[in-house]
């Protein structure tokens, strides 16, 4: 069965081209999708359009939506074993990790489509007895959703739900490495009874299949999860037609770790924070900056528990973390490292791939720990999104403040410290969209996701979340209508 779903009928490429998938952990075919080119995305940019003008969706009651998407999220946990197995194959993820995933897929449905027909709008005070004055959201039309290989599925329900919730038309386009999900996704909608033409999926590489989403005239808002680079592309291309933009790019997310932190649960999270799915994670917190006082017990014990990190395929149950993702993010993340050698970082741990010959063919690399960094270095601003931990001093509150701020990126970061006060403090001045005390990673989908500065336009999850993929629109009704005469009244100035 081809894999383009186009106005609710799965459809080969136009062009008739095809992408092997293969598994990151050992570089074996997994699967040969098809690949779509700008052709099949405007035709289902045509089918997302005519679902919007034409069809029944926008105009559902939003509770029977909220409904569909319950019983959405009732059908991806009946397939949980089955999805999580795909995401595994196509991000070489452990399982494990995939099955969390799942888990958080389903919590967004269930989430959008419990709030879905909870909100009537507002009715507003005009001060007047002739006039009924309301503030109603509807669907924004045909949102263009582009998501990254990190958490393919996740990326996409963060969208789709709300989407979806709100009362919106789609086109899906997943990334070229990890499509296999997003298939199944379209036909759990399909087998929801979501109506034909509302979800669209085109397959294939981002300048190519995605770029329309964010041109196009027809398409009201894009919304894209990925980096900064193609993060500013989309941006501007979006701006010819002047659509609605969301943007969930990037992090170069701070850790600060104070000395009178709870050292052993501190040193725990922080391998947690930047070294879970081999720092594939735009939350990672890839920058450690631990007080001057604790710097050396805390790092030696980092690096002692990084070096005995184990690294395997999906399947191994004796991994702790699998591959990144593919041969040029490997080489991407080698080039980091050694830029941050030649500037001046110690290399305490890592540095290069495992010497395993069992994980030669997967693209491995150890956890890897880069001492007395400055934030000057490429490796500390940049994104190297991968199994690279950089460590920053500070001596007292306010310069771990400004290192912890010194960055473009604002997406989140955390705060250890065993004094409540100084938590709140500094959690209220570090400029990014999350911040965790004394934890690391945990979100829940009532709760906003996103980027200050440079992470980002927008957020995801919790009501902003929706907002992003409604329009405000304000009823004006006048209730005993009679002429205003102001201009030319009758009766007046009639000799002129
Ligand atoms: P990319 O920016 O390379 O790609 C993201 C998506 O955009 C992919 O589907 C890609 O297609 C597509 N794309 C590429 N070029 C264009 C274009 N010109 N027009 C439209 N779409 C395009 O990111 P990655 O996939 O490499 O993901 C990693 C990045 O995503 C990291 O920087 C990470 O920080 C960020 N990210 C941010 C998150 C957040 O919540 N803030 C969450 C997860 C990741 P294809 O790859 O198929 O060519």
């Amino acid at each position: 069965m081809p894999e383009l779903f186009i106005a609710g009928q799965w459809v080969p490429a136009a062009a008739g081209g095809r992408r092997d998938i293969n598994c990151p952990a050992d570089g074996r075919r997994v699967a040969t999708v098809d690949e779509a080119s700008a052709t099949d995305t405007t035709a289902a940019i045509a089918a997302a359009r005519a679902a919007f003008d034409d069809g029944s969706w926008p105009a559902l009651p939003a509770g029977q939506r909220g409904a569909l998407l319950l019983r959405v999220a009732d059908l991806l946990e009946r397939d949980k074993q089955e999805l999580a197995r795909a995401e595994s194959l196509d991000t070489g993820k452990r399982l494990v990790e995939a099955e969390y995933d799942i888990d958080d897929v389903v919590a967004c449905f269930r989430y959008f489509g419990g709030v879905s027909g909870t909100d009537a709008g507002r009715v507003v005070d005009t001060g007047r007895d002739d006039a009924i004055s309301r503030v109603v959201r509807e669907p924004v039309g045909v949102c263009g959703l582009i998501t990254p290989w990190n958490y393919p599925l996740l990326q996409a329900s963060w969208k789709v739900a709300p989407a979806l919730s709100a009362g919106n038309t789609f086109v899906l386009k997943p990334s070229e490495l990890t499509p296999s999900t997003a298939i199944m996704l379209m036909r759990t909608l399909a087998e929801a009874g979501v109506p034909a033409g509302v979800a669209n999926l085109v397959l294939g590489a981002g300048p190519e299949a995605g770029a329309p989403l964010a041109v196009h005239a027809d398409v009201d808002l894009v919304s894209f999860t990925g980096g900064l680079a193609t993060g500013r592309q989309v941006m501007a291309a979006a701006a010819g037609t002047v659509k609605r933009v969301a943007l969930e790019l990037g992090g170069k997310n701070p850790n600060v770790v104070f000395a009178d932190a709870d050292v052993e649960t501190a040193v725990d999270y922080a391998l947690t924070a930047v070294f879970l799915h081999s720092g594939q994670v735009c939350s990672a917190g890839a920058r450690l900056i631990v007080e001057d006082s604790l710097h050396d017990e805390f790092v030696d014990a980092v690096v002692a528990r990084a070096r005995r990190i184990r690294l395997g395929g999906p399947f191994d149950p004796e991994a702790e973390t699998g591959p990144l993702i593919s041969a040029a993010h490997l080489a991407r993340v080698e080039q980091y490292v050694a830029a941050g050698i030649a500037e001046g970082a110690v290399l305490r741990c890592g540095g290069r791939r495992p010497d395993d010959p069992g994980l030669a063919e997967g693209y491995f690399y150890l956890p890897t720990v880069l001492d007395e960094c400055e934030r000057g270095m490429r490796v500390v601003a940049e994104e190297s999104f991968g199994p690279v931990l950089t460590v920053e001093r500070f001596r007292g509150e306010d310069e771990a403040v400004r290192i912890a701020n010194d960055t473009i990126y604002g997406l989140a970061g955390a705060v250890w410290t065993q004094d409540a006060g100084r938590g709140q403090r500094v959690a209220q001045r570090l400029r990014h969209g999350t911040i965790w005390i004394n934890d690391y990673h945990p979100y829940v989908p009532q709760a906003e996701w996103g980027g200050f500065k440079q992470s980002g336009v927008g957020r995801e999850l919790g009501p902003t979340g929706l907002d992003e993929y409604r329009e405000i629109k304000h009823i004006w009704q006048n209730v005993r209508p009679r002429p205003q005469h102001w201009f030319s009244p009758p009766g007046a100035n009639d000799g002129r």
